[in-house]
């Protein structure tokens, strides 16, 4: 590896990824001239990497919204396309003078450990240490184009925003002489489908039999993308191969009220078990989970109406509630059961498959014959993270309990000077991304301090407990049904007359 050894300071700060997240750390520690480096040539992250052409937000408009930078056209209640959302990113870092911060094409490919005392005493309980100690803390090696050309910079403090999703397919795995090399058709994962161009897209799936591993927001989108191109005469089915099946919406609405006033509202998630709560509130919690099993029936009832779940045999087995919980729910594009009617869009239930030289193959023993295999089987968001992250932190990435355990979502007690943005699951990962990047900036600046390592370890072991209660999916940063008590915690205080102080002062233009 040819590096230049002569390490660049300019900045005190470092950002890794500009997308959504990178963009509001960018925005929030500003005045610390942070260098952000990002590997692609652009903002936007998933939705420049991640997207097809039918790709739509599956959060409202006005919820995957900045604070302070509205949408253009924040009225409009259509899903606003990936095309409408990088216009919306790239309008919100220029209009922030964000551009001046990035280095695009610049790939961290290494991060060193070079703040003072042993990493392994990181592990020892007590206090957090300084976020600008006045001196480096981190070297970060980047690769710019060419493999050759690695620089080493060094800063007092890193945030990590390189998204769980996007950069590292997950594959499965298969026994030997059963995977992908025995097939004579092709496979790929939906990354690189994404990488396609409109026309190529569609060349790749005209009349092919295509079959679609998954059944969440990448697969559903994939198996409609598959169905229109499909659409001229000697067109082909898609099947999608579905291991478990989760809700599924067509819109933000159940028997005619917002969905919002279920799980989004304080009384709503009032009813909710949270983090750290008492005895009484668990016990209010568990008298009132019959209350929360008739809301989960009733939003079932509404879609099990609204959408033949039953008659494909996609509707799952476990309750609605379980995967809000669990942020697995899907918005559903407006004509994929249309195209299912036509017989465009087949699904086929199974929890094992493997390859043959002409397709699938089942538990059941049936076969299914395809041109195109399509593994929309999700990111491994954690390996992209293993990648830079230093040993010894690497090990402790996901300790104690197999999920990173981050306090208020960003701070890992064993890891110093070491920030993380965008590790969650939520309605709105944005507004998640944004709050976190106000606290995050408030903690650098000496505004307040952590607790001691010990303590937020603890409070995160209360959350995974809570989660773990709530959902049997719950292997993820997912706080749906907490989200307003985590924004209260990161604004340290539940919301009062002063923040709607603004729109009051604009409503009496
Ligand atoms: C298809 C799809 C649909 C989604 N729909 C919704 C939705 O409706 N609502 C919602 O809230 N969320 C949705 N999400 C989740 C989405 O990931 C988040 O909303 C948000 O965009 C994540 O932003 P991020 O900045 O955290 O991560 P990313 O968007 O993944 O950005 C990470 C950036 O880091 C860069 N990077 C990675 N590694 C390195 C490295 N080593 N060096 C330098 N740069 C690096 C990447 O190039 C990328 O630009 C969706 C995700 C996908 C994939």
């Amino acid at each position: 590896m040819a590096s230049n050894h002569n390490k660049l300071t300019s900045s005190r700060v470092a950002i890794i990824g500009a997308g959504v997240s990178g963009l509001s750390a960018a925005k929030h520690l500003a005045h610390h001239n942070p260098i952000v480096f990002e590997a692609s040539d652009s903002v936007g992250g998933v939705w420049k990497s991640c997207t097809y052409e039918t790709t739509k937000l599956q959060s409202a408009r006005v919820d995957y919204e900045f604070s302070d930078f509205p949408w253009p056209n924040r009225d409009d209640t259509t899903f606003p396309s990936y095309i409408e959302i990088l216009d919306y990113l790239e309008s919100y870092a220029e209009h922030f003078d964000l551009l001046k911060f990035m280095k695009f094409g610049s790939k961290v490919i290494e991060v060193k450990y070079t703040g003072e005392g042993d990493a392994l005493q990181m592990v020892d309980l007590g206090g957090y240490g300084s976020f600008l100690p006045g001196k480096p803390v981190w070297e970060v090696a980047v690769q710019n184009g060419d493999a050759r050309d690695i620089q080493w910079h060094a800063f007092e403090f890193v945030v990590v925003c390189t998204g769980k999703f996007g950069d590292v397919p997950r594959i499965p795995t298969f026994p030997v002489k059963k995977g992908p090399e025995i097939f004579k058709g092709k496979v790929m994962h939906s990354m690189d489908y994404c990488k396609f161009e409109k026309e190529e897209a569609s060349h790749v799936l005209r009349g092919k039999k295509v079959a679609v591993i998954g059944f969440k927001k990448s697969a559903i989108d994939l198996a409609l993308e598959s169905a229109i191109a499909n659409q001229a005469e000697g067109g082909q089915a898609c099947t999608m191969v579905v291991r478990t099946t989760h809700w599924v919406f067509p819109h933000y609405w159940v028997w005619g009220l917002p969905f919002f006033l279920f799980y989004s509202t304080r009384a709503s998630q009032f009813l909710h078990d949270r983090p750290d709560q008492s005895f009484l509130r668990t016990l209010f919690c568990f008298i009132f989970s019959l209350l929360r099993a008739v809301v989960s029936k009733f939003i079932e009832s509404y879609v099990t109406w609204k959408l033949p779940l039953e008659k494909y045999g996609l509707k799952p087995d476990h309750s609605f509630e379980e995967d809000y919980a669990s942020c697995q729910m899907a918005i559903i594009p407006e004509n994929f059961f249309e195209e299912a009617d036509k017989g465009m869009i087949r699904f086929k239930k199974t929890s094992k498959w493997c390859f043959y030289d002409e397709g699938i193959e089942f538990e059941d023993g049936t076969t299914l014959e395809s041109d195109v295999v399509i593994l929309a089987t999700g990111y491994d968001g954690k390996k992209k993270l293993k990648a830079i992250v230093p040993e010894p932190f690497r090990t402790w990435l996901e300790f104690p309990c197999g999920v990173m355990p981050l306090y208020r979502g960003t701070i890992h007690p064993l890891i110093p000077n070491m920030g993380f943005v965008g590790y969650v699951q939520s309605n709105s990962n944005l507004h998640t991304s944004e709050l976190r990047s106000m606290w995050l900036s408030r903690l650098v600046d000496g505004k307040f301090e952590l607790p001691s390592k010990e303590q937020m370890l603890d409070q995160f072991s209360k959350e995974m407990e809570v989660m773990r209660r709530s959902s049997r999916f719950y292997k993820r940063h997912c706080i749906s049904t907490f989200s307003i008590q985590h924004a209260d915690d990161l604004s340290f205080s539940p919301y009062g007359s002063q923040d709607y102080r603004l729109a009051q002062e604009e409503t009496n233009i």
